[in-house]
């Protein structure tokens, strides 16, 4: 069976004909070849297909029209926060005085951009009620490697050399571990309790001498709220360790708990998911870092720092003998950085407190919806999103959670998060978002019934999907292991993608 439809095309170099051109160079002095020194021209000309200029952009465009996007349709996808980015922020990167800086332009003449960059990190310690912020990590996990570093960092200032651990909550992203052992550490699972939150005996039991730094993720991935935040954190430092909150989920608290008033000593931001920058196809993003008091010297330089007369200027070099050193070439992905400044300066306070409630208010709302058709397996509450369970729906008709969702992109919708956490079966993490209306939220809900209705009365409908999409079900274990990313000429004119 052929997994591709009829809307994928041909390559540009299937379409190239020889001779045809696009581009025109407006009066070409006639010696324009012979100007060129001999030994810079090509012996054989360059390997370029030869198309006139519609078709290259028909075939862009009709490319782009493949894509899933927040532009194009409802994006629940758990742990993404994938909301709508107002158009606002991208006049606003796009200013010239931004995008055009050279990233080694001196002080004196980006004095705009510094003041941006200062004051959002006063805007993101006020949000999270922490000391300081860089803004230097470019997602969210490298973040997570600045923090943990400035952790071993200030256990090695204090000659304590025994620390070689980091306790993870079981529901936490893959990032948390991949950047402990990144940073040399090794890393201890701590199970959730029946309720979805941290098992406050497991973690006590596991805290001790050797602990270097806990990661916890709040609201966790399961879209729950640490009640007992209060007494973990006491019971880090008691331990001597330090606390790391992965802030990814802070689109569920802004206004609302501030980590550092908490306690934790370190979090990251993914201004790229809660401050909308778009994001999915692979960045570029941006993963900011406070701190509280405890991690403050060993921020990575440099810094921005506001002079007495009011301008700014970035660290030097060997300013700061404690720091870590430079996470990021130049000061970090600024483009990114300007839209969360505008989106954070657009909603003000009280503003980004709505996002956060509206976003909580959507997910339980779709929670309500969904609850007489899936499983829900923690029964309180939720935060921004929250899990669900085909199991039940698997047992009686076969129908997997994947089924469902290949079968949602027939509908129109991007499916959500699904098998993540690990630790629910048949799980699917659902994040609707503040950005979206009641009806969009209930026409999702009505896809989901109906497709579990679907798998009562002819599964096999479901089991096939999707139905209508250019790329039909792949074999996802080999695409994974084995990815075919050559190209290779079509033997004939019949499929396109030949492998
Ligand atoms: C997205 C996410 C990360 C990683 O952030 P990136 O910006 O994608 O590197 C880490 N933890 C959690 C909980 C996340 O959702």
């Amino acid at each position: 069976m052929s997994v591709t439809g009829p809307r994928l095309q041909p390559t540009l170099f299937e379409r190239s004909r020889p001779g045809r051109g696009g581009g025109k160079i407006p009066h070409p002095p006639k010696d324009a070849l012979d100007r060129l020194p001999t030994e810079a021209r090509r012996a054989t000309p360059p390997a370029l297909p030869e198309m006139n200029e519609p078709d290259v952009v028909r075939h862009y465009v009709n490319l782009s029209q493949l894509n899933f996007a927040v532009d194009t349709g409802f994006y629940p996808l758990g742990s993404c926060t994938m909301k709508f980015n107002p158009k606002l922020n991208e006049w606003a990167a796009r200013l010239p005085g931004f995008a055009e800086l050279h990233p080694l332009a001196p002080d004196e003449i980006a004095q705009g951009t510094l003041q941006l960059l200062w004051e959002l990190e006063q805007a993101l310690a006020e949000i999270s009620g922490m000391r300081a912020v860089t803004l230097q990590p470019a997602a969210g996990a490298q973040g997570e490697l600045t923090g943990i570093l400035m952790i071993r960092a200030y256990h090695r200032e204090r000659g304590d050399l025994g620390r070689d651990e980091v306790l993870v909550p079981d529901s936490s992203h893959g990032t948390n571990p991949a950047t402990a052992s990144m940073a040399g550490y090794r890393t201890i699972t701590i199970p959730s309790a029946p309720d979805g939150g941290v098992d406050v005996d497991k973690f006590r039991a596991a805290l001790g001498p050797r602990t270097a730094a806990v990661m916890i993720t709040n609201p966790s991935t399961l879209g729950l709220f640490e009640s007992r935040i209060g007494e973990l954190l006491a019971a880090v430092h008691e331990a001597g360790a330090l606390a790391y909150m992965d802030g990814a989920n802070l689109n569920a608290i802004l206004g609302r708990f501030k980590p550092g008033e908490a306690g934790f000593d370190v979090m990251h931001f993914n201004v790229h998911k809660t401050f909308s920058t778009p994001h999915g196809g692979g960045g570029p993003g941006a993963g900011p870092v406070g701190v509280g008091e405890r991690l403050l010297p060993y921020l990575p330089t440099p810094r921005v720092l506001a002079q007495d007369d009011g301008t700014f200027r970035l660290e030097r070099p060997d300013e700061r003998p404690t720091s870590i050193g430079r996470m990021r070439s130049f000061v970090g992905n600024t483009g990114v950085l300007v839209r969360a400044y505008a989106y954070i300066r657009a909603h003000g306070g009280s503003g980004l407190r709505e996002v956060s409630d509206d976003a909580v208010l959507a997910a339980n709302y779709l929670k309500s919806r969904l609850a007489d058709t899936f499983d829900l397996p923690y029964d309180r509450p939720c935060k921004h999103e929250f899990v669900a369970s085909a199991a039940t729906l698997k047992a009686r008709t076969g129908v997997r959670t994947l089924d469902l969702a290949k079968r949602l992109i027939d509908f129109g919708f991007h499916p959500p998060t699904i098998y993540f956490p690990l630790i629910v079966d048949e799980g699917m993490l659902i994040e609707p978002t503040e950005t979206e209306s009641a009806e969009t939220l209930d026409a999702f809900a009505d896809a989901l019934i109906a497709i579990a209705a679907e798998a009562e009365s002819t599964p096999e409908l479901v089991k096939t999907a999707p139905h209508t999409a250019p790329v039909k079900r792949l074999d996802e274990a080999t695409a994974a292991r084995q990815p075919n990313l050559r190209w290779r000429p079509m033997a004939g004119a019949a499929t396109p993608c030949p492998d």
